[in-house]
């Protein structure tokens, strides 16, 4: 009945999509329309919209999932020949590879990091000897053998550890020379079975690399994992092989009630140095051809990956395709900066491109990183996110791409194969999830941010397959990307005053946010706690007024020899966080009968707010664990460290310690730095699909202790990272 009702109501949106879409594609210059809140033309924005095509960058993505994309692999550069022939057959400009070498210099790198070894795996196969079964097979699914396995041939019998990643689950066991079946992850199996117990071999059974949450209601899902590509304490990994919980449930029946079941695992697989492959293609500007506006995702990973990331891979050869051929054809007007795109290995890939270009932050105004672009919206599959730019790099960026959101917000987008789901985005806290980290990076500083779906319950699983992607969701991104980098492109003098009004609504709406916070976490705390909450509150509506101030101030990065009057916008702003700031003041008083309190500062706040950090060298701050010398601190300072950096003294410790170094700048006092973070909120960590995106205020995520920070610091210096300068 509900099905029934469900679907006739389909078939009605269905045919007034498909009635709007095609009148959208038969007239979309000759309706009159409203005044355009686009930031773009009214007929740019439709003919990025019209040219765009969801079912082409489909095909993409079914021919990307062909591909097992393991990074400096013969997988992966299949891959990247297809994205060339088809950008050359597109006749998208300035198409190349760029390829870095072990060898190749690393100016972002104050100690030499070896790169991803290629991983060529010529056969690998799992089978049970009696009753004679195939049960993993890498030709069907490469997913099935952990990423750097290594070559081994066992016949062995198997032993059930459970879980696998803890000593305990060990006791009384014998898996010396045998097979294990555990349920954790890999790489930790690996380490303490064969490693620790002498055991010949892994497999890994349902699970997540992940999230236990990951794989719920999917039996046959088999998870993506990953060994240590080299040595690890001496020790060459093993192999490990991973199946489905019902596969895993059909091995542990044949262990019931009897005494042995012998398998036979054969890994033929070869590690070896190889260069990383990073291919670019450009549309270069006419006026400002040296400033550019980057738009990139990453093409590696196992087969299939459908969303994460041939969806980003295809979405990016689609935009690059139609901006071209608009540009060809002169539907859109040649912009004034370079719009490049970058298809990349996650991570060493990024550092490769900075690594060649050390230089291309100070040229490159804005990046949109698009991994896990179209996903179908099912139930269990998050929104669109966009993260913003870190609070420590604030950007006319944010704003940019709101506008285009709003833009696709008004208007029908449904691919002529895709769903009729309606849009479903929405704005998140700044996340360490992908490529636009390093891109954000203090070091670095180019404007950011993700386009992404999360959670995602397919995400690094063999499901993962082009049936999860939605051509009517990969349109939108796809508008999104292009939209922002053609009119961040093009974007000269003029338009600014209207971008800076784009920003400041966008600010004011920020600023308006933080005041609701401000004002429920004084109200929602216990008596004893109202002061702190006050100062935490004070500070954070302080802390978000200069970001927004900050995010005003980066337009003239777009027009520096031009530069608007965007003083009154600042006094607007300013007069705004004055308002709210005397509004939670004038709270406190309600609720206390006094005057809200002056700070004061613990012998830690006092120290701190002496110190004044700046860097030594030149790295990467989100990579400062790689760069550490580890060697110049005590085994006890080294101790503190790892606790520090795995305990849970400090939550989301893994990104807050380097956005304290990314306010860094041999001014702003190491108290401040900690003030600025402790206002700052990230959305994302590992093992954690909380979907929402309200900005936790409590107290406990707000308390960051100084004298933590301090003995960091200290660290820091001692490991040659940074000095601490005496504030004169
Ligand atoms: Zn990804």
């Amino acid at each position: 009945m509900r099905v029934h009702g469900m679907r006739r109501s389909r078939g009605v949106v269905v045919a007034v999509a498909v009635l709007a879409w095609s009148l959208a594609r038969l007239a979309p210059v000759i309706v009159a329309q409203p005044q355009s809140s686009c930031l773009l033309a009214g007929t740019d924005s439709a003919a990025i919209l019209d040219e765009l095509s969801g079912i082409r960058a489909k095909d993409s993505v079914i021919r990307l999932t062909g591909f097992t994309r393991t990074p400096a692999s013969s997988g992966f550069h299949d891959a990247v020949e297809f994205l060339q022939e088809s950008l050359r057959q597109a006749g998208v400009p300035d198409v190349h590879v760029e390829s870095y070498g072990t060898d190749a210099p690393q100016p972002w790198s104050v100690r030499r990091r070896p790169g991803l070894p290629s991983w060529e795996v010529r056969r690998a196969e799992l089978r049970s000897m009696d009753p004679p079964r195939r049960i993993a097979s890498f030709e069907e699914e490469p997913i099935c053998l952990a990423r750097y396995s290594r070559p081994g041939h066992v016949v062995a019998d198997l032993v059930d550890v459970g879980v696998g990643v803890s000593p305990a689950d060990y006791v009384n066991k014998d898996v010396r020379g045998k097979l294990v079946l555990a349920t954790g992850y890999a790489n930790r199996v690996d380490e303490l079975a064969v490693g620790g117990f002498g055991a010949a071999g892994v497999i890994v059974s349902g699970g997540s690399s992940y999230s236990p949450r990951t794989g719920w209601g999917y039996p046959d899902m088999v998870n993506w994992q990953v060994l240590n590509p080299r040595a690890s304490g001496g020790r060459e990994p093993s192999f490990a092989f991973v199946i489905s919980q019902d596969e895993g449930e059909w091995l542990r029946e044949q262990l019931r009630g009897r005494r042995t079941l012998r398998l036979e695992a054969d890994v033929d697989a070869t590690l070896a140095d190889a260069p990383q492959e990073v291919l670019t293609a450009a549309i270069p500007g006419t006026s400002h051809p040296d400033e550019q506006v980057l738009l990139l995702g990453h093409l590696d990973h196992v087969r299939p990956s459908a969303n994460d990331n041939a969806s980003g891979s295809s979405a990016l050869l689609e935009v690059a395709r139609s901006l071209q051929r608009l540009i060809r054809s002169g539907r859109l007007v040649r912009p004034a900066r370079t719009i490049r795109f970058l298809w990349m290995t996650e991570g060493a890939g990024t550092v490769g491109y900075l690594n060649a270009h050390p230089d291309v932050g100070g040229h490159t105004v804005a990046a949109l990183n698009l991994d896990m672009v179209g996903e179908y919206l099912v139930p269990g599959t998050g929104p669109m996110r966009l993260t913003r730019t870190p609070d420590s790099l604030p950007s006319f960026l944010v704003d940019t791409v709101m506008n285009m959101v709003q833009h696709v917000d008004t208007r029908v987008v449904f691919d002529p194969t895709g769903s009729d789901s309606l849009l479903n985005i929405r704005l998140a806290p700044f996340s360490a999830n992908s490529d636009h980290y390093t891109l954000a990076d203090g070091a670095i500083g180019i404007p950011a941010m993700l386009l992404h779906h999360a959670p995602d319950p397919f995400h690094h699983a063999n499901i993962d397959g082009p049936d999860k992607v939605d051509p009517t969701e990969m349109h939108r991104s796809m508008f999104i990307a292009a939209a922002t980098a053609y009119y961040l492109a093009r974007v000269g003098p003029e338009q600014l005053p209207r971008l800076a009004a784009e920003v400041y609504g966008g600010a004011s709406m920020r600023l308006g946010e933080t005041a609701r916070e401000a004002l429920s976490l004084m109200d929602g705390v216990p008596v004893p706690e109202r002061d702190e909450a006050y100062g935490f509150a004070d500070r954070k509506l302080t802390h978000v007024a200069d970001r927004e101030l900050g995010a005003l101030a980066s337009i003239s990065r777009l027009a520096p020899e031009h530069l608007p009057d965007l003083k009154p916008l600042a006094s607007g702003l300013t007069a705004q966080a004055t308002a709210h700031r005397a509004a939670l003041a004038s709270r406190y008083v309600t609720l206390t009968g006094r005057r809200p309190p002056l700070r004061v500062l613990s012998s830690g706040d006092a120290r701190a707010e002496r110190l004044v950090p700046r860097k030594k060298v030149r790295f990467i701050n989100e990579r400062w664990q790689q760069e550490l010398q580890v060697d110049a601190l005590t085994a006890s300072e080294r101790e503190w460290l790892t606790q520090y950096m795995t305990g849970t003294e400090l939550p989301q410790v893994y990104i807050r310690v380097p956005e304290m170094l990314n306010f860094v700048d041999g001014r702003r006092t190491l108290l401040d730095i900690r003030d600025r973070v402790s206002s700052e909120f990230f959305d994302w960590s590992v093992g954690d699909d909380y979907a929402g995106h309200y900005e936790d205020m409590s107290l406990a995520a707000r308390r960051i202790g100084i004298d933590s920070v301090l003995e960091l610091m200290r660290l820091l210096e001692k490991g040659e990272l940074i000095v601490l300068e005496e504030r004169k």
